[in-house]
């Protein structure tokens, strides 16, 4: 049974650690901002398994929109309160209540230039979209892998899933001027058909384009007899569409003004071990998140209670997500 989790200012529960929840700086003048894990969807090849439909997830996080702002606002003023981008991303950000307090928040921030966000657009309405527009989203970058109606709905595996829905509220938001890129997963052996039907109709409502290529990852879900083709394969494929629709769709972090910028400091290093206090349960079975100095700390193998102190060796400390096992 999942379990729900808020976290409020006076949580105890920092926002910089935890891959599910909160802010990832990684070294860029891009933030990653994660207000909710929670997702409606269950897409056959999801990256993190959410979803009702999750094997390993047993924890879902909230975060408060004034919480999350307090943090986007210390790190911006860090980076240097210029040049930002704040990127809305993880589970369903439709799914968030106060999308737009959290939108019109992130965009008032000094030195913020673009707030988008990464949605499936399923429970998105028109009227959201005006509000969105209204407080300041520059971007929505529209998850859409199928246009076959029967395809999409069995890659997203819900039932109610409407794509020609999604088709509208695409066209509506091109008609609002936030700017629009679809950014089809591209599954070999899956949707291979679908890519160009998409590229064609993102040609005729003048959306920009960004195709993902499908990756297997370790707690994802993984659609049965599909491998990953070689980053070599899909560019190929890629320059085989651009020919063929007179289109550039090899895009790079350049393309959107991404560029490298001072990163928040990395305070534990691997193989330390340091003294955590427990605070939450953690996003898989058998996990805890444990603080120290401002950090969380998911502890992997771990059935420690909240409020206990624990030694714990730091495994990975990649863009300050710490992981650590008991010591
Ligand atoms: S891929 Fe995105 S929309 Fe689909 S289940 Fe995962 S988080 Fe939800």
């Amino acid at each position: 049974m999942m379990q729900r989790i808020r976290i409020p200012r006076d949580a105890d529960l920092p926002l910089i650690g935890c891959i599910c929840f909160g802010i990832i700086d990684r070294g860029t003048n891009l933030l990653q901002v994660k207000p909710s894990s929670i997702c409606c969807l269950n897409c056959v090849f999801c990256s993190t398994d959410l979803g009702p439909n999750s094997r390993t997830r047993v924890t879902e996080y909230l975060v408060d929109c004034d919480y999350l702002l307090d943090y986007a606002e210390e790190i911006a003023k860090f980076k240097g309160n210029r040049d930002l981008q704040m990127h809305i991303d993880f589970g369903e950000p439709t799914t968030y209540p106060e999308l737009i307090d959290l939108v019109q928040g992130l965009k008032e921030i000094k030195g913020v230039e673009v707030v988008s966000m990464e949605t499936k657009a399923f429970l998105l309405k028109e009227n959201q979209i005006d509000e969105l527009k209204e407080v300041g989203l520059t971007r929505i970058n529209l998850s859409l892998d199928a246009l076959d109606e029967d395809l999409a709905r069995k890659i997203v595996a819900t039932k109610t899933y409407d794509v020609n829905r999604i088709l509208e509220l695409a066209e509506y938001t091109i008609k609002t001027g936030i700017d629009l890129l679809i950014a089809p997963v591209w599954v070999p052996g899956l949707n291979d058909e679908e890519i160009p039907k998409i590229i064609e109709f993102a040609k005729k409502i003048g959306a920009k384009l960004g195709i993902q290529k499908y990756e297997a990852h370790k707690f994802g879900r993984k659609p049965k007899g599909i491998k990953p083709i070689t980053w070599w394969k899909f560019y190929r494929k890629l320059e085989e569409w651009e020919r063929k629709f007179d289109l550039r769709l090899k895009i790079t972090p350049k393309d959107f003004n991404i560029h490298r910028m001072r990163m928040l400091p990395i305070l534990f290093q691997k193989g330390e071990k340091i003294s955590v206090e427990i605070r939450a349960p953690g996003w898989m079975k058998n996990e805890m998140i444990g603080v120290k100095d401002g950090r969380c700390i998911t502890v992997v193998n771990c059935k420690a209670e909240i409020n206990l102190r624990v030694k714990v060796k730091i495994l990975e400390n990649k863009h300050n997500l710490y992981i650590g096992k008991m010591a």
